[in-house]
């Protein structure tokens, strides 16, 4: 926003009292004041080219769409030079907590509610600062336990945004088999399962996650995640999915996620959609047609892509088949990936010393071999209960492109505060797809990019009050400089601030303005 509005927003506040000298402010909080955005270029999030109107905020809604003029005594924004969108969705976001690191341990560790990285956060700078106004948490399998009264302590404290949550796979699983859960569940612990998801739905969570490439949950088979997407799809809910194998097996995972979707049946969001090894770059399109076969026959399915060629995950993800100490299968493992000097150790409590440092330079600097260094980071995790958090750049860019011009994929960040925050994408996301993606690479127009970032995930979750600019629906807007928005966040500092994101509204209350958080924290626990 440039400064003019800003003033001429608060001469309006300064004149008001002038105006109408004995009406007293106590009225305020029974009939909210309407704000009026005048002179952006609409963005209304359906896909639909920019349109000049004015937009009135009243409370928590849209309340007029159209070529009105504000009334005497609203305040006024004018945001020349500026568009206007529905607020950022975010489907996949790890703002959770220490739960959420995608390891088994942190599944028992049972967290404390005042670990939850919104408790310690709660203005979410990096999320708001893109243009975020709801993140969905607990995916990948991981979620908090119970699901009810973690929700209840969001709805006392409130964060900037708002936030949904899933009931993760990994987090019921390990709540029915404890630590025996190197194995296939019996059909007694599968209904349990199941019941258990049940209790989730019941409590808010809106959908089930699950991350078939972490360890607790790669040995479950897919009856038993066809029976806990049965069980939150009868509460409503979406299944959503880090599929078993985003590598070589890429084809047979998909297979299986088009499967459990057929089978419970259940809308379907594949989270974070990559082809992530040597043996499947450049085999987007075939991809692609895959899922547009399974849509064709009435599958349910959308997917999210972030905007970054490296994925973030704990390192024994690499090794598929689990021989972590096998100096073969690591070798072909690091092959893969397309080398060690693709694999950086991002977060390592058991030896800091390897942080921000590649496989390959960890290695040098030991005078070992990568695949020796490899499985001496895999004994110091195991010695200490604890696993690497890596990051493995071994995308390619034609087939995030491939992604990213489909229809049916939306923008997600996969990122987050807290943990979260290791990739850039945890502040960078949004950003960069209407800076990189949209303003110097062309590959998507902008009102299509802002469809993938609200309307897009908001039918997948099935919010019709979300997503959208359009009279009656919730105030949830931002407005940002088309010409300027970039990310600024890097893989040596994860957490730098995007710009060109001008004012964020959440629940119509001004969450960021002039580079900042308000201080304000409207968010809700949503749906309800
Ligand atoms: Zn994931």
């Amino acid at each position: 926003m440039s400064h003019l509005p800003r003033l001429a927003a608060g001469l309006l506040l300064i004149c008001a009292p002038l105006a109408q000298p004995q009406e007293k402010p106590a009225s305020a909080p029974s009939s909210p004041r309407s704000t009026v955005i005048v002179n952006a270029q609409v963005a209304d999030g359906t896909g639909a080219p920019l349109k000049a109107v004015n937009v009135r905020i009243l409370g928590d809604r849209i309340e007029n769409v159209g070529n009105f003029l504000p009334r005497q005594g609203e305040d006024v924004i004018d945001a020349k030079g500026l568009v206007l969108a529905p607020g950022f969705i975010d489907i996949h976001n790890h703002s959770l907590g220490p739960v959420d690191v995608g390891t088994t341990a942190s599944l028992f560790a049972k967290p404390d509610d005042r670990d939850a990285a919104l408790f310690k956060d709660p203005l979410a700078e990096t999320q708001i600062s893109q243009g975020i106004t709801t993140v969905v948490l607990g995916p990948d399998g991981f979620s908090v336990w119970p699901i009810g009264h973690w929700l209840d302590q969001r709805r006392q404290n409130p964060a900037a945004l708002n936030l949904a949550l899933l009931v993760g796979h990994a987090t019921v699983r390990a709540e029915v088999m404890g630590t025996d859960y190197q194995r296939k569940a019996t059909p007694a612990e599968i209904a349990k399962m199941a019941q258990l998801v049940e209790q989730g739905m019941r409590e808010g969570a809106i959908g089930l996650s699950s991350g078939l490439e972490y360890d607790l949950a790669s040995y479950s088979a897919t009856d038993e995640l066809v029976a806990m997407a049965a069980a939150a799809a009868r509460h409503g809910g979406l299944y959503m999915t880090h599929i078993r194998d985003e590598a070589d097996q890429s084809f047979r995972a998909l297979d299986e996620e088009i499967a459990i979707g057929e089978r419970a049946p259940i809308r379907v969001e594949h989270s974070h959609i990559k082809l992530g090894t040597t043996g499947v770059w450049g085999k987007a399109p075939e991809y692609i047609r895959v899922i547009e076969a399974a849509r064709k026959r009435g599958v349910d399915f959308l997917a999210d892509c972030y905007p970054y060629d490296a994925w973030n995950a704990t390192i024994k993800v690499l090794v598929p088949n689990k021989q972590y100490e096998d100096p073969k299968s690591v070798a072909q493992a690091l092959a893969d990936v397309g080398g060690a000097d693709h694999v950086t150790i991002v977060r390592f409590p058991a030896n800091e010393g390897y942080e921000q440092h590649t496989i390959a330079d960890l290695a040098r600097t030991a005078g070992i071999t990568p695949v020796e260094m490899y499985i001496r980071i895999i004994r110091e995790g195991d010695a200490a209960h604890t696993e690497a958090d890596v990051i493995g750049q071994t995308m390619t860019e034609a087939d995030i492109k491939a992604f990213y011009q489909q229809p049916w994929v939306m923008v997600a960040s996969d990122g987050g505060i807290g943990v979260g925050g290791t990739h850039p994408r945890g502040a960078g996301t949004f950003p960069r797809v209407l800076g990189l993606f949209v303003r110097e690479k062309h590959w998507l127009t902008l009102p299509e990019a802002i469809r993938k970032m609200t309307s897009l995930p908001a039918q997948q979750l099935g919010w019709k009050d979300r997503g959208t600019i359009r009279e009656g629906a919730v105030a949830d807007l931002v407005l940002f400089n088309p010409g300027t928005v970039i990310d600024h966040a890097t893989f040596a500092k994860p957490r730098e601030l995007s710009t060109g994101i001008d004012t964020v509204f959440v629940n119509g209350k001004v969450v960021w303005r002039d580079g900042k958080a308000t201080g304000e924290r409207p968010g809700r626990v949503l749906p309800k």
